[in-house]
């Protein structure tokens, strides 16, 4: 079957013939409908994560049940199915609670998940270690159910744990709306009834955020120009939500500008920046966070959302033998939404 392959720092991904795998005791054999095309992927690529050479990309995963290893029940052949993408110990206290996210023995499972050290979804078929991985799609097609288990999935996660603070009158700023932060928009629009404000250098996600159901829009190509704007809306009181689906160094900049007191600042986006975070650098009360990804609990209940139509992540299709040309596109900037690759 072929393959997406990451060759090691540096170097350009190839299209490989591998072996189809063989699900043993316990695992589950899936026939991927669509991959994910993640930022993410960007920084395996480019920057030394301690991961091995040699393995299948992609950990935004769904598709069908192809095979069912011995011992597997609760499954059958042909159902739609998304993966689960951080895969912990599965016993750990993290685990239990379904945050295979925060496992406990992360450090010496070796791998993050599919596509993320083992072999992912970019391919024709995705081996599953366990079947718990396994989250039932019902009616919701492979393909745009995908990108939910990463794109939707890493900002509910972060949503939720501040949705207390989103009132009616308080004002969440989300910085970045590609593929997290289009699907941020429209959680935030579905769980709070705080005011959205919508920011990114990109004209047309910012006219898609609009429509996703985002209160204000700011290019914040200018950086100065912005922490204006966004002051203007939110008034005194300031952001009681950063959520930074970038986290480059000028998003950093931007989102301490425009917090409150009392206020979260959340980073999702692996962009590399920092804050030197003491008392005076940031406002009063405020909780700095860098929540990973989210818990498998939380994937069936994106994925709940998403079946019913409450949230609908915006894809563009690409076959998989494009996966190199996505990837160049993706890092400029050039893909609204999220890419899923069709193998
Ligand atoms: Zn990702
Ligand atoms: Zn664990």
């Amino acid at each position: 079957m072929k393959a997406v392959r990451f060759n090691g720092v540096g170097k350009p991904v190839s299209i490989d013939e591998v072996a189809r795998p063989k699900p043993g005791p316990g695992q589950v054999l899936i026939r991927i409908g669509g991959a994910g095309v993640c930022h993410s992927d960007l920084h395996v690529m480019e920057e030394e994560l301690g991961f091995q050479t040699g393995f299948t990309l992609g950990h935004e995963n769904a598709g069908w049940i192809a095979e069912l290893g011995q011992g597997v029940s609760g499954f059958k052949e042909g159902d739609a199915v998304a993966v689960y993408g951080p895969w912990g110990c599965g016993h750990c206290h993290a685990c239990q609670l379904s945050m295979e996210n925060y496992c406990e023995n992360a450090a010496s499972i070796g791998v993050s998940g599919g596509g993320l050290g083992a072999d992912g979804g970019m391919a024709e078929f995705m081996l599953v270690p366990a079947a718990r991985l396994l989250v039932p799609l019902g009616t919701l097609e492979p393909r745009l159910a995908a990108p939910l288990s990463d794109a939707a999935l890493t900002p509910y996660h972060a949503i939720k744990r501040a949705l207390p603070l989103l009132t009616g009158d308080t004002t969440v700023v989300v910085l970045g709306v590609g593929g997290l932060g289009h699907m941020a928009v429209q959680l935030l629009r579905v769980l709070s009834t705080a005011r959205i404000i919508a920011d990114d250098v990109d004209e047309a996600k910012l006219r898609q955020a609009k429509q996703l159901g985002a209160d204000h829009t700011v290019n914040t190509r200018d950086v100065e120009a912005a922490t204006v704007a966004i002051r203007d809306i939110v008034g005194p009181r300031g952001a009681v939500l950063v959520l930074d689906c970038v986290g480059i160094q000028p998003t950093f900049d931007l989102g301490g500008r425009v917090l409150g007191r009392d206020s979260r600042w959340t980073i999702v986006g692996l962009g590399g920046g920092h804050h030197d975070f003491h008392f005076g650098s940031t406002p009063y009360g405020c909780e700095m966070c860098t929540p990973y990804w989210g818990g498998r609990a939380e994937l069936m209940e994106v994925i709940a959302m998403a079946r019913d139509g409450r949230i609908h992540a915006h894809t563009t299709e690409f076959p998989l033998e494009q996966a190199a040309d996505v990837y160049a596109q993706l890092k400029a900037g050039k893909i609204a939404g999220r890419a899923v690759l069709i193998p």
